[in-house]
């Protein structure tokens, strides 16, 4: 059975489909559940970029995935 390891909290997901259970972006694997604190982190922050930017964007989610990585999570309540 394939299953995949986030790289953020280090939880296994089994049975692994993208963009459902679990999400791979800048080139990580990220659970549902760190990719839900992920978008509540960012979308604050991206509020108030106008015009929106992707390669802005792009890095914001690479610093701030690897923040998490680092830490083991990410910086939500
Ligand atoms: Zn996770």
């Amino acid at each position: 059975m394939k299953t995949l390891t986030c790289d953020v909290c280090k939880s296994i997901i089994t049975t692994p489909v993208n963009t459902r259970n679990y999400f791979h972006m800048v080139h990580r694997e990220i659970c549902e559940s760190c990719h839900d604190k992920l978008e509540l982190q960012l979308k604050p922050i991206v509020r108030t970029k106008m015009p929106f930017d992707y390669e802005w964007f792009n890095n914001l989610v690479r610093d701030s995935v690897e923040k998490a990585i680092q830490k083991g999570r990410f910086d939500v309540k």
